[in-house]
């Protein structure tokens, strides 16, 4: 049982996510709305409930690291970095602007951010090593890395999937955004990776399938790391790609693009959040 409470904190803060990746792309003119959109739910509970970073400290020694492999969608992360306190709200109207303190794909010069990603399959091996150097430093803290479909199409992550079981990664965890969709079309028709989970364990880790907008089934999930003593992790989230927008839902064609003044409008409305 989750309290309403928590519950409830979980809820506002995704809903702003969303809200603030809407206004940003619309300001910006730019950006891949619907891969944010998809990991909202996600990391409001990553943020609220699970890392243990501080904003005050983003280069904390101990922190849990955080890295969005899926750079693409950054501003969902700029959004709930600044809501918690990581950097000025007002950052945020700069994204994807000339000289703004927010480019379009994450960057690692925006306090909170560990790595800069974009092209497809860097995050993992990144990810992997950041575990690797925590055993050696006897360090306590977590690594966790947030996947899209096409990162798991790249071959970069294969090697680092295999690294991390041979070396017994359990201080390592990978949550999968798994909307099936991506850039240029539905995951069955680029690379199907199904049976997802199947490949994974044959490769040595242990892996749990979620709801990825269940607020209980992805704090549940990520409250009893690892999974498996001595494996890595491996959350395969089942999302919907747009999820909050009703005409963006499960469209290909909501991966890159930004609303217009009376999408904005309408899409905040479906939101339940004020203009
Ligand atoms: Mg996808």
């Amino acid at each position: 049982m989750m309290a309403p409470e928590r519950m409830q904190s979980y809820r506002e803060m995704a809903k702003k996510v969303r809200a603030h990746c809407l206004r940003m792309t619309h300001r910006g003119k730019s950006g891949h709305v619907g891969s944010m959109l998809s990991m909202a739910d996600l990391l409001a509970v990553l943020y609220l409930g699970i890392l243990r970073v501080n904003p005050k400290q983003p280069r904390w020694p101990d922190r849990d690291r955080f890295v969005l492999s899926k750079g693409h969608g950054g501003a969902a992360v700029y959004a709930v970095l600044a809501e918690t306190g990581f950097f000025p709200k007002e950052w945020l109207d700069t994204y994807y602007l000339d000289n703004g303190k927010l480019s379009g794909h994450i960057s690692h010069h925006v306090p909170g951010v560990e790595f800069s990603t974009g092209s497809l399959g860097h995050g993992l091996p990144v990810a992997v090593g950041m575990a690797l150097a925590a055993r050696q430093a006897g360090k306590k803290h977590r690594v966790f890395c947030l996947l899209s479909d096409g990162d798991c199409n790249e071959g970069s992550t294969w090697e680092a999937i295999a690294f991390a079981a041979q070396h017994h990664f359990d201080n390592l965890t990978v949550i999968v955004d798994y909307n099936r969709v991506q850039a240029l079309g539905k995951m069955e028709d680029v690379i199907e990776m199904e049976p997802f989970a199947r490949k994974l364990e044959d490769f040595r880790w242990a892996v749990q399938e979620i709801d990825g907008h269940d607020y209980v089934q992805i704090e549940t999930a990520l409250n009893h790391l690892p999974f498996v003593p001595g494996k890595p992790s491996w959350l395969l989230a089942r999302t919907t790609k747009g999820k909050g927008v009703s005409w963006m839902e499960n469209t290909v064609a909501c991966h890159y693009g930004a609303v217009n003044d009376e999408q904005l409008a309408k899409a905040l409305k479906e939101l339940e959040v004020e203009q």
